[in-house]
């Protein structure tokens, strides 16, 4: 059995369906991040997880017990949300201490607790100041800090970093994993930000509208996003739409142009609609070579980005997004220009709808 189960969860409030399939195993030590738009259920997944929120159906269970009918404090989890929620008329150390507190551990069991929980967020100074002197960044450590210092089965971490400056928010993330992954404590993130998914998880759940759309490690989401909408949501700029002329094959054609896939079509008949989303990294321009498609188009938008300029290339309906890099000897492309592009076979990946 997984450390962590979630099995098909549900969740209406009224007639409103907010979540409506939720099933994930999560493993000791994981940190998985749940990634989707607002709006499309994440927090009260998390909530649920956290006994602030019952399920509609469906059931969890940690560390092989099942929770779903707990109490919030009978289940041993440590949560950090988007807003500072310290308590602002506690000190620091008495913000740490509180969860110990509440369960009547000895002060001086508590105060050792706490002087650990100060070192390890690398603000050993600050026991005895109050929230509102802290910055934001200093009081999401505090707020994890909290979270942990009861020594959770699970943390659940909600948006912690939304609020903050950008500079701060990338500093943040790399110490939350690090932390993490020294603790090796099973976590649950939600974001809505894609690099903060890619860059901090071990595995990814893409969410849209209280549905899973696919459940991998950032490689895998990257590379082989299976929807549109994952695809879109991990940053992919171009899909290309066309006839399957050979499924087996993996050729299609692409208003008029025929290209090839070898990330298979399976699933697809020759005729039907599909479409594929392209990185724009693989795109180059020019003729392309062995085991490359080669499109023609021409040249409707050029940006001036400085170091690179962006080109947009529409061939008829559609269109790719590619960067060439800027140098002062070479003449820009032009709008207007009628130019190759190129990408490989295995560039090209296919989407499970049309
Ligand atoms: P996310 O965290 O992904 O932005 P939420 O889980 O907060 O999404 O919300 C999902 C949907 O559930 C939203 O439409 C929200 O308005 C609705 N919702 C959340 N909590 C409640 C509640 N307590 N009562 C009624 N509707 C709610
Ligand atoms: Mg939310």
């Amino acid at each position: 059995m997984a450390f962590l189960e979630i099995s098909t969860l549900k969740k209406s409030f009224g007639a409103n369906q907010v979540v409506k399939h939720f099933d994930l195993k999560v493993e000791r030590g994981e940190f998985i991040t749940l990634l989707g738009p607002s709006g499309c259920g994440k927090t009260t997944v998390l909530r649920m997880v956290a006994g602030f929120e019952m399920p509609t159906s469906g059931s969890i269970s940690m560390d092989g017990k099942d929770v779903t009918a707990l109490a919030p404090n009978q289940r041993n989890v440590g949560m950090v949300f988007q807003a500072y929620a310290l308590f602002p008329n506690m000190t620091i150390a008495e913000n740490i201490g509180f969860g110990l507190k509440i369960a009547k551990r000895p002060a001086s069991e508590i105060a050792a607790r706490v002087k650990q929980m100060l070192d390890m967020i690398k603000l050993p100074q600050i026991a005895d100041r109050y929230p509102f002197q802290l910055s934001g960044g200093q009081q999401q450590r505090v707020a994890l800090a909290r979270a942990i210092a009861v020594q959770p089965k699970i943390l659940l971490l909600d948006e912690p970093l939304s609020a903050l400056d950008a500079k701060i928010r990338v500093s943040l993330r790399d110490e939350i994993r690090v932390l993490q992954q020294q603790l090796g404590i099973t976590t649950l993130f939600v974001t809505h930000d894609q690099e903060e998914a890619l860059s901090m998880s071990d595995r990814i759940v893409v969410m849209s509208e209280g549905r899973m759309e696919q459940v991998g490690t950032p490689f895998e989401i990257y590379n082989f996003p299976k929807t549109r909408f994952v695809s879109s949501f991990v940053g992919t700029l171009n899909f290309l739409t066309g006839k399957v002329v050979d499924a087996a094959a993996g050729r299609i054609l692409v208003d008029g142009q025929e290209v090839i896939t070898n990330r298979g079509l399976e699933g697809a008949s020759n005729g039907d609609t599909r479409s594929l989303a392209l990185r724009p990294e693989a795109v180059t321009l020019g003729q392309g070579g062995e085991n490359r498609n080669t499109l023609h188009g021409k040249i409707e938008l050029v940006s001036f980005l400085g170091s690179i300029v962006r080109i947009r290339v529409r061939f008829d309906k559609n269109l790719v997004t590619l960067d060439t890099f800027n140098t002062s000897s070479a003449k820009p492309p032009q709008m207007g220009e009628e130019v190759t592009v190129s990408f490989g076979h295995d560039d090209l990946q296919p989407l499970e709808e049309a």
